[in-house]
């Protein structure tokens, strides 16, 4: 029987159980294991798999490409696989590590987060550990040895620990029955990319080694040359490329004038006193300057800048970790090793020299996939301050690179449009023009026909007899019932019929009809609104009234979700976090995340069987920390009269289940209008430009209702088309960017039939 079996069969009710008698299981059995070959490799269904997330992991679904990376790797294939920073790179290979027998060796340049990794697995119970420099000799003995007794599942290894004769090192990775290589930041094989790594040329011989074990190649760099490098240099063999959108939904993108910074910021962190996160400074001079007025309110900040010595960095860096800091103002040094999860917010105080530094410093917010934001305050006198750096003396090549990249990034700040879809087309992704999520998406500006809204508003004035302030006309319109309205005015045609606005709505109305000229004031005390020349041309009709609206914010679920739990919990479980992490010298997010935590804070899990219920909590963290966590929000519910609310979180999901079936997104009321145009036979093209809105949007809207099954696809593309874009989205495995499927076809292919052939697919 072969090791796998034995240990993680994955009958459902037992699977749980196994874990909790025996935590440390996950054990690999090497002489066992080594009779299993690639080609004898089970295969797992998706529900086993979703199983085995929730047991190792804790969480209930996968993101974005994780389930068919990990199937492909299951599978033996060799896979390259493209994901932004964030998004969960590092699952894709230790799922798979430990369902399958032998052990993973994971090649990664960072030696800081290469110990923070280690760390999160034996958090969740899974053996693994890594070699490296900072190691003494008696250390890096240790762990060879038990690599080569087979109880570890995953060795890490850094790439300079590959020594000049490679030949000896493979012979000895040989013995220990690799069930996978996983190469992570793959672009540092690639001279091209930004961070070139010779040692890791030394992996190109590994397909030769190795030829029947898959290698999975990870990296967030977009960048063509450079995948391309990744596959030729590994020699990876008819890889499966996987490449996610680099879209951050999480992180929401605010673009301010550059006015009053510091107190905008202070005030900002002061609101959200729970959260931490980065501010970027351009010169160290101002991140120390920051820092310290920030310490001054009573905020808890450091700088950081390349002009620090070696060890106070890394003691900020530490610092920050573990949440003794709450802002670390810094100079972009600060970030290459840093994985925080629950860095809320990044502040650029400055404006950054090119977008994609820019997009990468904001993508350090957010990695557990909460709700975060990213703030950058713009002036045009950093752009001509920034001219002078991009100037590099004797190299006028690489100067027009500079400020070409520079332009760009004084477009973006200057954009009129949504901010998300300006970044992901600069990434090379489509993306509609509304995301919901920017400041310009929700605070965007709609012109709308106020005439008929004004003419009541006109006409009770004047129905009244032209002798009442803003407040009495108001009430009037909307019909109150108040004693103060004369009960004559009661009996009028115009009372009540501005029901459907709201007073602020009104008075707002007021303003602008006074601002306009449509409307006049007295300036006695008792000002009370008379009516002009200009009024009488609009009450009649001869002139129109269009006043530009922001649009009002819609409600969303994420919103009602932020609402749902109970801080003063939170904190009591944050500070629980704190103590146990103390206790253990880790990151306090290595206990458990801060999504966790507010989960535990909105649905208050009263026993063991609740607690596994709650996204993050593994089977080995609820044997673990539940009986702490449950301690605390028992106690807190008992004092403050709460219940257990987690029949809320299953109602959610089966409700989502059942409402909405996998790969349909929502569909709203705007989404309705572009559905009834197209019905009654307009194009693409025509709605578009009817309701002023992107063809690329429209195509969304479509899109939408093809997943549903409420479009039939064959009213917008031929059969024959979309059989060829269904066989290349299943030969890439992509299922979320449009570009990589579309450089693939012909150029007779359109993005708007690609994205309805996907939502086919995906329905
Ligand atoms: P990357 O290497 O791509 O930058 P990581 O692998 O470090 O990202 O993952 C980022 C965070 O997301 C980690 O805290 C990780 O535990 C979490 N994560 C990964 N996959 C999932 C998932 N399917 N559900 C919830 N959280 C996840
Ligand atoms: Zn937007």
């Amino acid at each position: 029987m072969s090791a796998y079996s034995k240990e993680t069969s994955m009958q459902k009710p037992g699977f749980g159980k196994q874990m909790n008698e025996n935590p440390a299981s996950v054990q690999n059995h090497g002489a066992d294991a080594g009779s299993i070959r690639p080609m004898e490799r089970q295969t797992f269904s998706n529900e086993k798999l979703h199983l085995a997330l929730k047991h190792f992991f804790g969480y209930d679904e996968f993101r974005l490409t994780q389930l068919p990376i990990i199937e492909s790797l299951l599978k033996g294939e060799d896979t390259l696989a493209i994901m932004p920073t964030g998004a969960g790179k590092s699952i894709c290979y230790q799922l798979p590590a430990v369902l399958l027998p032998g052990i993973a060796i994971v090649v990664s340049p960072l030696i800081a987060l290469m110990k923070d990794q280690v760390d999160a697995l034996t958090a969740n119970g899974i053996h693994a550990a890594f070699l490296n420099s900072s190691q003494s000799q008696d250390e890096q003995q240790r762990v060879v040895r038990e690599a080569q007794n087979g109880t570890i599942k995953l060795l890490y290894i850094a790439p300079e620990r590959i020594p000049a004769n490679s030949e000896t090192f493979f012979a000895f990775l040989k013995k220990l029955n690799p069930s996978m290589f996983a190469i992570d930041e793959a672009h540092c094989i690639s001279s091209w990319g930004h961070d070139f790594r010779p040692e890791y040329l030394k992996l190109a011989v590994l397909k030769k080694h190795f030829p029947d074990i898959p290698v999975i190649a990870l990296t967030a760099s977009a960048d063509k040359v450079t995948q391309k490098d990744i596959v030729d240099r590994l020699e990876l063999k008819e890889p499966r490329i996987f490449i996610s959108s680099f879209n951050r939904p999480n992180i929401h993108y605010y673009i301010h004038p550059k006015r009053n910074v510091f107190a905008h910021i202070l005030d900002y962190i002061k609101k959200h006193k729970e959260d931490s996160g980065i501010i970027y400074a351009l010169s160290r001079a101002s991140t120390e300057d920051i820092a310290g007025r920030l310490h001054e309110a009573g905020i808890k900040a450091a700088y950081y800048h390349a002009g620090m010595d070696t060890n106070e960095r890394s003691r900020v860096q530490e610092a920050f970790q573990r949440d003794e800091y709450r802002v670390i103002v810094a100079t972009i040094a600060f970030g290459m090793g840093i994985d925080k999860s629950n860095v809320r917010f990044v502040i650029h105080h400055d404006v950054s020299k090119n977008v994609e530094g820019y997009y990468q410093e904001t993508g350090r917010a957010g990695r557990d996939g909460l709700r975060s934001d990213a703030i950058l305050y713009y002036s045009y006198g950093d752009i001509v301050k920034l001219k002078k750096f991009a100037e590099i003396e004797g190299n006028p090549q690489q100067t027009a690179i500079s400020m070409k990249k520079l332009q760009l990034m004084q477009d973006y700040c200057e954009h009129e449009g949504c901010r998300r879809q300006f970044l992901m087309q600069y990434f090379g992704e489509q993306f509609p023009a509304y995301c919901g999520s920017c400041d310009y998406c929700l605070s965007s500006l709609e012109e709308k026909d106020a005439t008929v809204d004004a003419q009541k508003l006109l006409s009770a004035i004047s129905r009244t007899g032209e002798r009442y302030g803003a407040g009495y006309i108001i009430d009037f319109l909307r019909g109150s019932a108040s004693e103060k309205i004369q009960p004559l005015h009661k009996e009028l045609k115009t009372y009540g019929i501005g029901k459907e606005l709201k007073k602020e709505q009104w008075q707002w109305m007021v303003q602008q009809l006074l601002y306009h000229h449509f409307l006049d004031k007295t300036d006695d005390q008792y000002a009370t609104l008379r009516l002009n020349e200009k009024s009488w041309k609009l009450l009649k009709g001869e002139t129109q009234l269009k006043l530009i609206l922001k649009k009002e914010k819609e409600q969303t679920d994420e919103d009602a979700d932020d609402l749902g739990y109970d801080m003063g919990l939170l904190r009591e479980l944050k500070s629980l976090r704190q103590d146990m992490a103390d206790r253990e010298h880790v990151p306090s997010y290595n206990i458990v995340s801060d999504n966790t935590l507010i989960e535990l804070a909105m649905y208050l899990p009263h026993s063991y069987d609740e607690l596994k219920q709650v996204s993050g909590f593994g089977d080995y963290k609820v044997s673990r920390y539940g009986t702490n966590f449950l301690k605390v929000i028992t106690t807190y519910a008992r004092e403050h009269h709460l219940v257990s609310k987690i029949q809320m979180k299953k109602t959610k999901r089966e409700k989502k289940e059942k409402s909405e079936p996998k790969g349909k997104p929502a569909v709203n009321s705007t989404m309705k209008v572009t559905l009834d145009m197209f019905n009654d036979g307009m194009n693409v093209g025509e709605i578009a430009v009817r309701r002023s809105l992107a063809p690329t949007t429209i195509e969304t809207h479509l899109s939408a209702y093809v997943a549903s099954g409420e479009l039939d696809i064959y009213r917008l593309i031929s059969k024959e088309k979309l059989e060829k874009i269904i066989a290349t989205i299943k030969m890439t495995g992509q299922m979320a960017a449009l570009k990589p499927i579309k450089d693939l076809l012909d150029d007779e292919y359109t993005y708007g039939e690609i994205r309805m052939a996907m939502a086919y697919f995906k329905k």
